[in-house]
């Protein structure tokens, strides 16, 4: 072999080993890019993942809130027992009201919501077994353009111990305070199968006579029977010492509900 031909090869082989190495090198940078790459990306979506995890999270959290809501609404105020009064002796009347037994909570369901404004919403329940009366009744009034609204149902005693309390603080006394409000024990809001109306495109008329001019209470007074409830406070009841209410009817539908009324409804004949 020829001198110059040794460095031709000699060259030749220097530059297949710089190429090679190059490429080498390129490959090398190639993989730690994609290794980057793929971390990058492995990060990029680490701090995601627990953004997408809450995500789920924070779904049932606010969709919890509606479920939760009725919730604290019911058990929150029964954990305040100190505030009820010794049960009442079921054969003893308090300025003009009959003494109620409180529903179980099992007994009572989800029938509605109240409030004048989305933040102050509060949920309202009826015993099982007036709820689905009710439904029947508003969804009827509804067909006729009637927009029957539950304002209260069922109430624990401690809850109507508040009511009380709120209405004594307006009243000279107790006795003036029991015409509007029934004193803990001795509502009919214990039982689960009274609840208090309101005409919903006529709000200012909640719990107020002025109800008896609206749409709804026509309505009421009409077809109300039909679905098994009556008014338990009408305008000839003055002489039991309970203001009328024309917002407050009570369910009768059935022998268990009539019997839970009966003494109410004989004396309201006396
Ligand atoms: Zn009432």
């Amino acid at each position: 072999m020829k001198q110059t031909e040794k460095w031709k090869w000699f060259y030749l082989l220097l530059g297949v080993f710089i190429v090679g190495n190059l490429g080498a090198m390129a490959f090398v940078k190639f993989v730690m890019t994609l290794r980057d790459t793929t971390a990058q990306t492995e990060t990029s979506i680490m701090p995601s993942v627990p953004q997408v995890s809450t995500v789920p999270n924070s779904v049932p959290q606010v969709a919890a809130e509606p479920t939760s809501a009725p919730k604290s609404a019911v058990s929150s105020v029964p954990t305040n027992t100190s505030l009820v009064s010794v049960s009442p002796n079921l054969s003893v009347e308090k300025y003009g009201h009959l003494p109620y037994q409180e529903a179980s909570q099992a007994d009572v369901e989800l029938v509605g919501s109240y409030g004048l404004s989305q933040k102050d919403e509060r949920y309202e329940f009826l015993h099982k077994e007036a709820s689905h009366a009710w439904l029947h009744m508003q969804f009827a009034a509804r067909d006729e353009g009637v927009w029957l609204i539950i304002i209260s149902g069922f109430r624990t005693e401690v809850r109507q111990t508040k009511v009380f309390l709120d209405q004594l603080k307006k009243k000279k006394n107790e006795a003036a305070a029991a015409r509007y409000v029934a004193p803990p024990g001795f509502s009919e809001h214990h039982t689960g199968y009274t609840l208090d109306l309101g005409d919903g495109s006529a709000p200012k008329t909640d719990l107020k006579t002025e109800f008896e001019r609206t749409k709804a209470f026509r309505w009421l007074t009409k077809h109300a029977q039909k679905y098994g409830f009556e008014m338990s406070f009408g305008p000839n009841q003055k002489e039991t010492g309970v203001a009328y209410e024309p917002w407050h009817w009570r369910y009768i539908g059935t022998s268990h509900a009539l019997a839970i009324f009966d003494r109410a409804r004989k004396k309201s004949l006396l």
